[in-house]
């Protein structure tokens, strides 16, 4: 990754038009607008109807690699908190509610160990409980043999999000300050003059006037940086067990309670609301199409439920209401991409994976990088130029 960031080129920005309402692009138009920037956010759907609406959305930074990526989640894990204070103590759609996980087997735990030596050497907050102590005071429910899994990692700080119901709220906010979100607006041109962006076009044929534009576009960003001239290569969802697709699988309301994200060795799961639970696992994950029809459901659904019935007591009538394949934005070499991009002034692209983790940060980032000409270290290490040469 290079090591500095030689795009930085622009000054403040006052009237600004985000491309994308998901959590990155609500994010900045919040901060944006608390810094007095004329906002515009423009969605080619509704906010929250791209990846943000399909994701396992976990708050976490334990083994991300390397230490500068490691930093960023880290400090995206603290920017929820300070969100969660500016909210009054309460964020909706934010459950700070800690991670549980262990290994099945030596290798297992070999990893673990790993991982979570790392992440403490570098600040991270993880402990060890005996599993009889996780049953009593933590989650009765689970299935969990504490003669086979003596011990359990615990994450006190990790947690998960409802992404659609905090982005609303941030764009309620930005919305309070003036920012206008405009819903079914996809952009498909810039326009541009003496060599900067001066505005977007929209499909609908309506011009936006605009002194930056900020590409929070998620899985769609290569194609909208491409009308700057930005090269933002993401891996591709086509090829069979691409690492870009995911299968997130909700159950029905259940008798069982779980009450934190839980990481085990057959299935990854999270409380969703109203009783029900989010399934996942990469292994699923690599099992299904990009798109696979959900309807009937899959056959990991079926697999991904008897799981579920192992792990967690009081299971044996759950039924899977939903499947729905979500596609990561993840830029090529697995990392965050944030700055100055392309061939014309003033178009600004950041997209990355685990930006529900970094949402609120990147939108706290990128808004003082456009609004007040305030280049972040913590960005250093992650801007676009590193694939601006093609191969
Ligand atoms: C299965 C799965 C599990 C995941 N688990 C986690 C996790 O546990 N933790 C975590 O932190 N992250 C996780 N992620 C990744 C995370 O969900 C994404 O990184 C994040 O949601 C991306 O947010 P975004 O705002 O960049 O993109 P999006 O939410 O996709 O928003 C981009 C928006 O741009 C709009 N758009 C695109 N092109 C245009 C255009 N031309 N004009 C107008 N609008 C446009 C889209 O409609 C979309 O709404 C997961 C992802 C998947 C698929």
């Amino acid at each position: 990754m290079a090591p500095s960031n030689p795009e930085w080129q622009e000054g403040p920005s006052a009237n600004v038009v985000i491309v994308g309402a998901g959590m990155v692009g609500a994010s900045a138009a919040l901060r944006l607008a608390q810094r007095g920037v004329a906002v515009t956010v423009c969605e080619q759907g509704d906010p929250g109807s791209g990846t943000s609406g399909t994701s396992f959305a976990w708050t976490n930074a334990a083994g991300k690699r390397p230490r500068a990526y490691f930093e960023l989640n880290l400090a995206g894990m603290a920017a929820y908190r300070r969100l969660q204070a500016e909210a009054g103590g309460v964020l909706p759609g934010f459950h700070p509610t800690g991670h549980l996980e262990w290994g099945a087997d030596a290798d297992g735990w070999e990893a673990i160990e790993t991982k979570v030596t790392e992440a403490c050497g570098w600040g991270y907050a993880a402990v060890r409980l005996p599993t009889a102590r996780v049953l009593r005071e933590l989650e009765p429910d689970l299935a969990v043999d504490p003669r086979r899994v003596p011990e359990m990692v615990f994450y006190p700080d990790e947690g998960h999000v409802d992404p659609p119901v905090l982005i609303g709220w941030l764009l309620r906010r930005a919305a309070a300050l003036g920012a206008k979100v405009w819903g079914g607006a996809r952009v498909v041109g810039l326009d541009a003059a003496a060599g900067r962006v001066c505005g977007v076009r929209l499909a609908s044929g309506e011009h936006l006037a605009a002194d930056a534009v900020m590409c929070c576009c998620g899985r769609w960003t290569a194609e909208v940086a491409a009308l700057a001239g930005a090269r933002i290569p993401l891996v591709a969802p086509e090829p069979a067990a691409s690492e870009a697709v995911g299968l997130l699988l909700l159950t029905s309301p259940l008798a069982a309670a779980v009450g934190r994200v839980l990481s085990t060795p057959e299935l990854n799961l999270r409380p969703a609301g109203a009783g029900r639970l989010l399934l996942h696992s990469r292994e699923l994950d690599r099992q299904v199409a990009w798109d696979a029809p959900m309807e009937p459901l899959p056959p990991q659904a079926a697999e991904a439920l008897s799981r579920l019935r192992r792990l967690v007591r009081h299971t044996a009538a759950a039924r899977i209401e939903g499947a729905r394949i979500g596609i990561r934005p993840l830029p090529a070499d697995g990392h965050t991409v944030a700055g100055w991009a392309g061939e014309l002034g003033g178009f600004y692209a950041v997209v990355s994976h685990s930006a529900v983790t970094m949402g609120p940060l990147l939108g706290d980032l990128v808004a003082a990088e456009v609004a007040g000409g305030e280049a972040s270290p913590l960005l250093a290490d992650f801007r676009p130029g590193r694939f601006a040469v093609r191969g």
